[in-house]
């Protein structure tokens, strides 16, 4: 089977899920055409040494795209971990907090930062200098709520929150002590400042690739805080003295993440040209929102709109369950929201093409308008 007729035989829909989510059909393509072997090499990245030169150069290419693609200067060490963002709920509190002085300062504007948050507490001393919980984290903080510790060892946040469909429209300012930032679903979206954070961390399976790798960015400075009563492997300074394989690293979720690293810098503009092409997309749909006069409520206030998760109410309960099997009927799947929020998610992440979100806007003005709208 050539590509097209291999494309053309799978049925694929328009995929709204919050994570794992969407892929760029152009690397799923390329990723089925190489599985048996890679190039030159005739064996499957599933089942290559990570010690061999090819995958060297693979971890090589993929860590170089994307520290051009994000700008990471020389005062920043990139590297690949397991254990989802999850666990690096726990890793930056045991690595950037214990035996410093100040508390960790959170800044919780959505579920993952409450998540977060529960963890930190586990390893040392908190404090939550913003909690949105009173609004159901439909905004963010302005300046005057947000009440840091003049001593933090850092200040946490989440840059794009996943559930409840609030963003930071910019890097954040939240003082002098060093930023820590939670980008899992909004990574590799838009560009970003490195030099003004302390550390990033972002799972690759919401934007950047598939479940199994997380990519951490830390500044240098930073790593002399670990202490050496860690565990080996939740120590920082061992993966990046490792590059990335003091274990043996997740070799098809790296080869993905190179692969949609490639894309966004070839195909899309770089970061810039991503950017452009998120804010269009999320733009269709709140201007359908703003224009329904009331038939769609948005969860997030407008001006911190998230660019990836737009959420959204219809009036009541019946209608966002018919909304959404309506859709998933016309091949515009996982629409539900989440439990904990309802109504409705449509998470249009980077590879969420044009043409899904478009079909999505006019499925909303026709069932608008078939439902009394
Ligand atoms: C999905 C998500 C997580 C959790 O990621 P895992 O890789 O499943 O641990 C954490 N933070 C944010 C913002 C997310 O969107």
């Amino acid at each position: 089977m050539d590509r097209m007729t291999a494309t053309a035989a799978v049925d694929r829909v328009f995929n709204f899920s919050p994570g794992p989510a969407v892929l760029p059909l152009e690397v799923l393509e390329q990723a089925r055409d190489e599985l048996v072997g890679l190039p030159g090499v005739g064996i499957s990245v599933l089942e290559i040494s990570h010690r061999s030169p090819p995958f060297d150069r693979i971890l090589d290419d993929t860590v170089a795209c994307l520290r051009a693609l994000l700008g990471i200067g020389p005062d920043h060490e990139l590297v690949f971990l397991q254990g989802g963002a999850s666990l690096q709920f726990s890793m930056v509190p045991m690595n950037l907090l214990r035996g410093q002085s100040g508390p960790a300062d959170y800044v919780v504007t959505g579920t993952w930062g409450q998540t977060a948050l529960k963890e930190a507490r586990r390893e040392g001393r908190v404090h939550v200098a913003y909690d949105g919980v009173g609004s159901g984290h439909d905004r963010l903080p302005s300046p005057a709520d947000v009440r840091l510790s003049p001593d933090a060892a850092y200040v946490h946040v989440t840059s794009n929150e996943t559930i409840q469909g609030v963003q930071f429209k910019s890097d954040p300012d939240f003082g002098p002590a060093p930023l820590v930032c939670d980008c899992s679903s909004d990574f590799l979206s838009r560009p970003v400042d490195v030099a003004r954070y302390g550390l990033i961390y972002a799972c690759a399976q919401k934007n950047a690739g598939i479940a199994g790798v997380t990519a951490v960015i830390i500044r240098k400075d930073l790593l002399e805080r670990c202490r050496d009563d860690l565990p080996t492997m939740l120590d920082y300074r061992t993966h990046v003295k490792n590059g990335s394989r003091a274990n043996t690293p997740p070799v098809f979720a790296v080869y993905i993440l190179g692969l949609v690293c490639r894309w966004i810098r070839d195909r899309m503009g770089g970061l810039e040209g991503m950017a452009r092409h998120n804010a269009a997309k999320a733009a269709l749909l709140y201007d359908c929102l703003d224009r329904s006069g009331g038939f769609y409520r948005g969860h997030a206030r407008p001006d911190c709109r998230s660019d990836m998760n737009v959420t959204f109410r219809l009036p009541n309960e019946d209608l966002d369950k018919s909304f959404a099997a309506g859709a998933a009927a016309r091949g515009l799947v996982d629409l539900k929201g989440h439990r904990s929020v309802g109504g409705i998610r449509a998470s249009i992440y980077n590879a969420m093409p044009l043409e899904g979100v478009t079909r999505l806007r006019d499925y909303m003005l026709e069932f608008q308008a078939s439902h009394g709208g």
